[in-house]
């Protein structure tokens, strides 16, 4: 039988997950856990580089198990574990460290970003995170990794890391690349149309899978139109394009239509695209919130998850880690 292909994607358990998480990642996942082995992960470990309160650890963590679930992972399906339960991913991460050169790390735009919001705080996991990001994709052989458009500079390090390894070694490590079922909604843009929706900045621009109809309506009020469309069939601006994105993923293929004619003929009205982009918002996240709050009850549920999630994640992890080590010559029996 032809061996299912290795999938790998995680997310940090840095706040609440939002639509742009959603549909850049969760929505390709419930597509995968079918069709390949999947190992989907609470990146605690990459979240400690801003220094969380470590009594809000639990908390963040359990969050983001049951929003995923609540969005629909399966964890029968797929293993679903958090990163620090698998101390094979630091180790591999100590070993790639020794291949990646600080040049290269400063130059990644996500780390000279953060060295601009947070000059106070720029330790070395954070010049590092494509290395740790790395060792989670590669502890598993995986192939495919299921992510936002944001991630790909960094997906392309993991390949750069996983071949040097492979010269310098031998062969050990298969190159990831990403994974995407369709491309309009890889980025899911902050309705005040500065940057991504993010689970750390922008909030107030930002649709939570924990917001409220009230929060959800208000949001979609205040997101950022002009006043319309000048010429027939005009380009829609990045910030409205961003709301029909949304559309199209909330709202009927009939709804969606009618705005998008309006729009052509510049006959929109964007409070009335407003309204029932926000109605259809809500039916489409109210479903997940409550779900997720349920299952938040539920440690002890959580609990066994994780707990099956991180022996099955082990299991793959270990023999990885061994031959990495046996490469290397880490090996002295
Ligand atoms: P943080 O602000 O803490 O970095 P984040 O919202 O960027 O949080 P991550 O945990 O870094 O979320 O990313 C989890 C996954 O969600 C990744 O696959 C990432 O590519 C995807 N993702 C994050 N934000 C967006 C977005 N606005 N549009 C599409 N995909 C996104
Ligand atoms: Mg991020």
């Amino acid at each position: 039988m032809k061996q299912k292909e290795i999938v790998v994607s995680g997310i940090r358990s840095t706040g609440d997950l939002h639509l742009g998480n959603y549909l850049g990642a969760i929505h390709n996942y419930k597509q995968m856990q079918d069709d390949f082995n999947c190992y989907f992960f609470v990146a605690d470990l990459h979240s400690l580089t801003t220094h969380p309160d470590p009594k809000d650890l639990k908390k963040s963590v359990f969050k983001v198990v049951a929003e995923n679930i609540a969005s629909g992972i399966n964890p029968e399906k797929a293993c679903l574990y958090v990163q620090s339960d698998v101390p094979e991913i630091s180790e591999l991460y100590l070993l790639l460290n020794m291949l990646a050169y600080k040049g290269e790390l400063e130059k990644v735009p996500t780390f000279k970003d953060k060295v601009r919001q947070h000059p106070e705080n720029v330790n070395a996991g954070l010049l590092t995170y494509p290395v740790l990001m790395a060792a989670d994709i590669l502890i598993h052989k995986a192939t495919k990794v299921p992510v936002g458009k944001d991630q790909d500079q960094h997906l392309e390090m993991a390949r750069n890391f996983a071949n040097r390894f492979n010269h310098r070694y031998g062969e050990c490590f298969p190159e990831p690349y990403p994974y995407r079922s369709s491309e309009n909604t890889v980025r899911v843009m902050s309705l005040d149309g500065n940057g991504k929706m993010s689970k750390s900045e922008n909030q107030n621009a930002t649709i939570f899978l924990s917001d409220s109809d009230e929060e959800i309506m208000k949001k979609i009020k205040r997101a950022k139109t002009d006043s319309g469309p000048t010429e027939e069939n005009m380009v829609k601006p990045d910030y409205i394009e961003n709301l029909f994105s949304l559309m199209e993923v909330v709202s009927s293929p009939e709804v969606y239509h009618k705005f998008n004619a309006d729009y052509n003929a510049c006959t929109i009205r964007y409070g009335d695209f407003k309204n029932q982009l926000a109605e259809d918002m809500m039916a489409f996240i109210a479903p997940i919130r409550n779900k997720a709050s349920e299952l938040q009850k539920d440690e002890d549920k959580i609990h066994q998850i994780l707990r099956r999630g991180a022996e099955q994640a082990r299991e793959n992890a270990r023999k990885t880690i061994e031959e990495a080590k046996r490469l290397v010559g880490l090996y002295y029996k």
